[in-house]
C-alpha cells in the first residue's frame, strides 16, 4: 500500500519561480504558465534517451529539457500561486510527474493543495494510468493531462523510450491510454507531446498528428535537444525549415482545416504540399500563429528548447514583423 506523504517539496521552472516571485532574476519571455515538477531524491524510474531525469542519465538531476527546476518547500510555492493567478499573470499549473510507484498520490495531494488556494486550470503530464485513477484527479481538480508519446512512430518510441532501453513504456499502452483519458477529461482536454527531431520524417510526424486529431488528444510539438549527459547529448536538434514546416502542418492539422491524406510528401518524407492554397498558407504564416508555443492553452515554455539569442522554434510570445518575414523566407515563400 502506498503510503504517500504530502510532498514537502515541488521543482519549480526558474522562469515560473522569477515571476511567481519565489526568486530574483532577469527573464526577457515570462511563462504564462507556472511549471512544476515533482521531486525526488533519485531519478525517475523511465530511462528516454533525450531526458536528463531518465534512470540511467549522468545529466543534472535539476533539468528537464535545457531548463533548470530549483526545489522550494511547496507550502511557499502554494502561497505564491495563489498571489500570481489572482494577478491574472498566470493562466494555468502545469505538473511534471516523473515515473515513479509514488507518483499518482504524490500528485494527487499537490493538487488537492493548490485547488485549495487557487482555480487555475491545472494539467499534469504523466505516464499511463487507469480510468479509475485519472477520474480521482479530475474530481481532485485536474483539467487536463498529457500522457506523453514523443516520439512520431513505434520503432522510435521502442528506441528512444520504450524496450530498447529498458524503459517501462509501450506504444499501445501510451496510445491505449491517450484513447482512455479523452472519454475520462473529454475531447480537448488530452495533450500529448511530440518531439521532432528523433529520426522521424515530417510524414510520419504529421501521420501521427493525424492520429491525435482523430483521436480527441492535443498534440504540443518540441523541437528535440541535446542535453548534457542523456544518450543523445551527441545528437543534433531538428533543423529550422523542418521544424518551420511541420509547425505550419500541425497548425491546419489540429485546426481540422485539412487532413494528412491531402498533404504531399518527397520521397524523402518531406513536406513538399500542405493541401491549402498560396493565399491561405501566406495568410496563415503572416499571423504567426503556427510557430508558437503549441501545447495546452496557455502554455508557451519559454526557452524549453532553444537558448535566449538563438533561433526560437517554439515562440512564447506573438511574433514580430520581422520574425515573421524569417519564417517565410525560411519556408521559402
Ligand atoms: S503541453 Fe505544456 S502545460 Fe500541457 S502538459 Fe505539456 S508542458 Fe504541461
Amino acid at each position: 500500500m502506498n503510503t504517500a506523504f504530502f510532498p514537502e517539496r515541488v521543482r519549480v521552472s526558474t522562469g515560473s519561480a522569477i515571476v511567481i516571485g519565489l526568486m530574483k532574476g532577469r527573464i526577457d519571455a515570462k511563462p504564462t504558465t507556472v511549471y512544476l515538477l515533482m521531486c525526488r531524491n533519485k531519478k525517475c524510474s523511465a530511462n528516454c534517451s533525450f531526458c536528463p531525469q531518465a534512470k540511467e542519465s549522468r545529466g543534472r538531476g535539476d533539468m528537464l529539457s535545457r531548463v533548470t527546476w530549483p526545489p522550494f518547500p511547496t507550502k511557499q510555492v502554494v502561497d505564491s500561486l495563489e498571489s500570481a493567478t489572482k494577478s491574472g499573470l498566470m493562466k494555468r499549473v502545469c505538473i511534471q510527474s516523473l515515473n515513479y510507484p509514488e507518483a499518482f498520490d504524490d500528485v494527487l495531494l499537490l493538487v488537492r493543495e493548490i485547488r485549495s488556494k487557487v482555480s487555475v486550470p491545472i494539467s499534469v503530464s504523466c505516464k499511463p494510468f487507469d480510468r479509475q485513477k485519472m477520474r480521482m484527479w479530475t474530481d481532485a481538480g485536474v483539467n487536463r493531462i498529457s500522457v506523453a508519446l514523443d516520439a512520431a512512430t513505434e520503432q522510435i518510441f521502442d528506441r528512444v523510450k520504450g524496450r530498447n532501453v529498458g524503459g517501462p513504456y509501450l506504444w499501445h499502452r501510451q496510445r491505449k491510454a491517450l484513447k482512455e483519458a479523452v472519454e475520462v477529461f473529454g475531447e480537448g482536454s488530452v495533450s500529448t507531446h511530440l518531439i521532432v527531431g528523433l529520426g522521424e520524417t515530417e510524414k510520419e510526424i504529421c501521420e501521427t498528428i493525424q492520429w491525435c486529431v482523430d483521436s480527441g488528444v492535443y498534440p504540443g510539438l518540441f523541437a528535440f535537444t541535446p542535453i548534457p549527459g542523456t544518450r543523445l547529448e551527441k545528437s543534433s536538434p531538428p533543423s529550422l525549415s523542418s521544424y518551420r514546416r511541420v509547425q505550419l502542418a500541425h497548425y491546419f492539422l489540429t485546426h481540422k482545416e485539412n487532413r494528412f491524406e491531402n498533404m504531399a510528401f518527397d520521397s524523402g518524407g518531406c513536406i513538399i504540399g500542405f493541401g491549402a492554397s498560396k493565399e491561405r498558407l501566406l495568410e496563415a504564416i503572416g499571423s504567426g500563429e503556427p510557430f508558437l508555443t503549441s501545447g495546452c492553452p496557455g502554455c508557451n515554455r519559454p526557452y524549453y528548447n532553444e537558448r535566449p539569442g538563438r533561433p526560437l522554434y517554439n515562440y512564447p510570445r506573438q511574433l514580430l514583423p520581422e520574425e515573421i518575414e524569417e519564417a517565410k523566407r525560411v519556408l521559402g515563400f
